[in-house]
């Protein structure tokens, strides 16, 4: 059979077998625990789903789907958490390569080094690491995985002290579409290890992380600054000088949200858009309170919820505003600058998104800067990060298709008015798969798009690994 070189294209007749000596399942439709384990976090993917889910035990069976799946000529989806926001997982028709099984977390506290299979979640890494005082800089939400976080970049609290998640990643461990098992490290296929770091699951199929962790906690100071909307163009105008001055040890996220139904809020201001500061403050719990009353006094704030508790809590406090299951769509990009104009038009598409009970848009502004901007250079890592000031979010979740296009309408609004203040480059993870454009520059230069579709005719060349944000092998034209 030959391959379309397509992405998300499923294949026109595949032969799935039995997979009779997997030592994990196989699942397909009509079988008793298919439905569960095709329920991702986007809820949109359960309209369709896949042919077969071959949910491995171990790499052998990797192996073993990769490699009758390369003579077959069959395209492979793949799931590590489950979180990724196009649904790519779980494709309709697909054969899915789902590592949520595969669950093993190690960690040496005296190297400091993390081994993470890719059905770990970022939570069970947080629990695993903790017990050691110790962190991998990752994700904020728990549920999210390990696996596709990596693959894509990983942001989060952490950044601004200990740089992305693939700037403390060690080694991996992966199978190949052909179903030899490789270690990509700096010294072991060196730019296979560099696309790694953020050009996704376009290579193989990794089946183990190894990553340097950090002293940290065990308490942090985090929590939720809340301001009135009305305020929100103000704090945002003064946010940038003053976090140009702020210590690396204090990650910052700013979210336009709808306000919580919290007692000390007033009722009319419930489910209405506030600002929401999102500080944690990872470094000396004594110099946190100082670093926290500076940016409460940037405004006046409804509500200060930020506190001391154990670092596993502040890393999953986003939880709550992040239910698994809803449909969902996303928007982002990088902003050089958080200027007026972007504020501006962050703030009238906050006022004018769709509110439904049991709904939420939401815009998210993730203050870049130190560790991950200053640490590394750009072409050290797939993942880009040049000229990034802050990342921008939004995110769209609702309950039923009949509200689809009304979140796909303000989702498209939202990116019109912010897109054109955006960088071409951007962080793939945090976004929508937005078309072959915006993947050509998603990775920064036009020499980074060319080694990563070089490393991909190496590693892919008939690029099975296609649901995914695509990259086209470069023997593909
Ligand atoms: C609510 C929410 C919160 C988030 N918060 C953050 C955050 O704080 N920081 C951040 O950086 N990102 C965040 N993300 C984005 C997140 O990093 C991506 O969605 C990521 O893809 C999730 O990885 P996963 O393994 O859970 O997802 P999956 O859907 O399982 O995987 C996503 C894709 O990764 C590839 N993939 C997964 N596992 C493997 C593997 N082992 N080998 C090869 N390819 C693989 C596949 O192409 C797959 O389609 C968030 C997403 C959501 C929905």
């Amino acid at each position: 059979m030959t391959t379309s070189t397509d992405p998300h294209t499923p294949a026109g007749s595949p032969d799935f077998p039995a997979f009779p000596d997997l030592h994990g399942a196989v699942l397909r439709p009509g079988d008793d625990r298919y439905d569960a384990a095709r329920a991702v976090y986007q809820g949109r993917a359960a309209d369709e789903g896949p042919a077969l889910i071959a949910r491995c035990a171990d790499e052998d069976d990797v192996a073993a789907v990769l490699r009758h799946a390369s003579a077959h000529g069959i395209p492979v989806a793949v799931r590590g958490g489950g979180h990724g926001s196009d649904g790519y997982a779980m494709p309709g028709g697909a054969l899915v390569v789902d590592l949520s099984a595969m669950k093993a977390v190690t960690v040496d506290p005296k190297t400091r080094v993390v081994r993470a299979q890719p059905g770990v979640l970022l939570g069970e890494l947080d629990a695993a690491t903790h017990r050691h005082g110790l962190a991998v800089p990752a994700g904020t939400v728990s549920t999210t995985g390990v696996a596709g976080l990596t693959l894509g970049g990983g942001i989060g609290h952490l950044m601004r002290r200990h740089g992305a998640t693939v700037d403390n990643l060690l080694a991996c461990e992966m199978v190949t579409v052909d179903g030899r098992k490789v270690r990509a490290d700096e010294a072991e296929n060196p730019e296979l290890f560099w696309a790694l770091r953020g050009g996704g699951g376009n290579f193989g199929v990794v089946t183990a992380f190894e990553y340097r962790a950090h002293p940290v906690g065990p308490d942090v100071v985090a929590g939720q600054l809340i301001f009135p909307f009305d305020q929100a163009a103000d704090i945002l105008g003064k946010l940038p000088a003053h976090m140009a001055t702020a210590p690396r040890e204090l990650g910052l996220l700013a979210a336009i949200a709808p306000a919580p139904a919290l007692p000390m809020l007033p009722p009319q201001a419930h489910g209405k858009p506030v600002l929401v500061l999102v500080p944690v403050h990872s470094g000396n719990p004594a110099e946190a309170d100082q670093v926290v009353e500076a940016l409460a006094a940037l405004g006046r704030p409804l509500a200060n919820l930020v506190t001391k508790m154990p670092w596993p809590r502040a890393n999953s406090m986003l939880d709550a505003v992040a239910p698994y299951g809803k449909r969902m769509n996303l928007r982002g990009g990088y902003l050089p600058a958080l200027s007026a104009d972007v504020v501006d038009a962050l703030l009238r598409n906050a006022a004018a998104a769709p509110s439904h009970p049991g709904a939420a848009a939401t815009i998210n502004l993730w203050c870049m800067g130190g560790a991950i901007s200053e640490d590394v250079t750009e072409d050290a890592t797939a993942f880009s990060r040049e000229g990034a000031a802050w990342l921008w979010e939004a995110v769209g979740m609702w309950d039923t298709p009949e509200r689809d296009t009304q979140y796909e309408q303000w989702a498209t609004a939202i990116d019109a008015a912010v897109r054109p203040h955006s960088l071409t480059n951007g962080y793939t993870n945090l976004t929508d798969d937005l078309g072959e454009a915006w993947r050509h520059g998603v990775h920064g230069s036009e020499a980074k798009h060319r080694r990563l579709r070089a490393v991909k005719a190496a590693w892919d060349p008939d690029n099975l690994l296609r649901f995914n944000k695509n990259i086209t092998p470069a023997t593909a034209e």
